[in-house]
């Protein structure tokens, strides 16, 4: 049988430091071929050693579930890198320069990038086709300047490549699309708010399918409560920590990065178990969920002010797409700005893309599943044509 690239897929990557997940995707009908990921790499008491290995065992399980990667003309491999830095603002096929460039951007994403990089090598030598990379950061790279400009000095912020660079782009740009699909209006003619919330948790605001902000910043760290992250907190915590706890910036960066946000409200991370922890009437758990949700209405009061009213409030992720609990607490309150859901919408526990607010409201709310693979598949093979 010959194939057309219309049925080859991409194998897509996303490696981090104990993990490689994986999925065999086709770029034109979104069909996954396969997917999985293996855990537990380098640790101790584990099969697997290393990246490499991992990428072995991938090949292993991918046979055992009918899948040859030798016979399915692979495409390309899509590499998902969380930091580009000020270097790239679109995906790039991956040479020895660009991968090492990918290196030295681990200076400013040290929990992130550095698996990337083993993750890519270990790919290139086990897959002989184009590996292109795709970066979390490259869509918010055209953020306004205004928005994008810490208040720094200048100089220092130019030596040091120091601006608000955001995460989680290829998942804001999907949804953005896939939100005016839904609605089937033209992306070019929407203001949209969008909640990325997972295990990382991240707003934007797009005008005519720009990304004009965005709540995190020069590292994953900042904008909204998260599963283990704080956060928004004071800049001047950092230096207070320092001199009254007597941490270095290391236990302080491990702090608010691990043992922080829900996790160090509650004592759990996963939402899931939040939620059972509130029903359950723990108050240290209800109070995480009201901070979870309180910093959620600051940033969309706040995107509604950038962008001058929206047209769209989008849910997405794991939180987004499964919690109506979240939703309608959001939502609560701001009917005079135009936001509100119908709680039999809401409820609904659909998987599929959905309005979730009443019939004539000035906003549509919305529940819109993200597919950060697709949408990698489809990049690298964009550019590899
Ligand atoms: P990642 O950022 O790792 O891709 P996900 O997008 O899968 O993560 O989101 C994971 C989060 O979604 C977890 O906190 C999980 O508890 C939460 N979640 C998943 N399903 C539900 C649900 N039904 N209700 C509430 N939270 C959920």
């Amino acid at each position: 049988m010959t194939q057309t690239s219309g049925d080859r897929p991409v194998l897509v990557l996303n490696a981090g430091s104990s993990s490689l997940k994986y999925q065999l995707v086709v770029p034109e009908s979104g069909e996954v071929r396969a997917g999985g990921v293996v855990e537990r790499i380098g640790e101790s008491g584990s099969d697997i050693a290393d990246h490499s290995a991992a990428l072995t065992a991938m090949t292993d399980r991918l046979r055992a579930d009918g899948v040859d990667l030798d016979d399915v003309a692979l495409r390309a491999v899509g590499h998902r890198v969380v930091h580009g830095g000020p270097d790239f603002s679109e995906p790039v096929v991956i040479d020895d320069a660009v991968l090492d460039r990918i290196r030295q951007l681990s200076a400013l994403a040290p929990l992130h990038n550095p698996a990337a990089v083993i993750g890519i090598e270990a790919a290139r030598q086990h897959y002989h086709v184009p590996h292109v990379a795709v970066f979390d950061t490259a869509w918010f790279s055209a953020l306004p300047a205004e928005a994008s400009t810490y208040a720094v000095p200048r100089d220092l912020a130019t030596k040091h490549s120091i601006r608000r660079y955001g995460f989680h782009g290829t998942s804001h740009q999907f949804v953005a699309q896939a939100t005016a699909d839904l609605l089937g209006r033209p992306l070019g003619e929407l203001r949209q708010v969008i909640l990325h919330l997972g295990n990382g948790c991240s707003a934007s605001a797009v005008r005519g399918g720009r990304a004009v902000e965005t709540s995190m910043g020069l590292t994953p760290l900042q904008g909204l409560v998260m599963g283990t992250r704080s956060g928004d907190v004071d800049p001047g915590l950092h230096a207070y920590l320092a001199r009254e706890a007597g941490m270095s910036l290391d236990e302080i960066d491990t702090l608010l990065n691990k043992k922080s946000g829900v996790l160090g409200l509650s004592g759990v991370n996963d939402f899931r178990e939040l939620v059972q922890r509130v029903d359950a009437g723990d108050v240290d758990a209800r109070l995480a969920f009201d901070v979870f949700v309180h910093r959620l209405k600051h940033y969309v009061g706040a995107y509604l002010a950038i962008l001058g009213g929206a047209d769209v409030l989008a849910f997405t992720a794991g939180i987004g797409q499964h919690s109506a609990r979240v939703r309608a607490a959001v939502a609560e309150g701001l009917g005079e700005l135009g936001i509100a859901v119908d709680a039999a919408r809401n409820e609904d526990g659909g998987s599929h893309a959905r309005v979730i607010s009443p019939d004539g409201s000035r906003v549509v709310v919305a529940v819109v599943p993200t597919n950060e693979e697709l949408a990698i598949a489809r990049q690298s093979a964009d550019l590899v044509g």
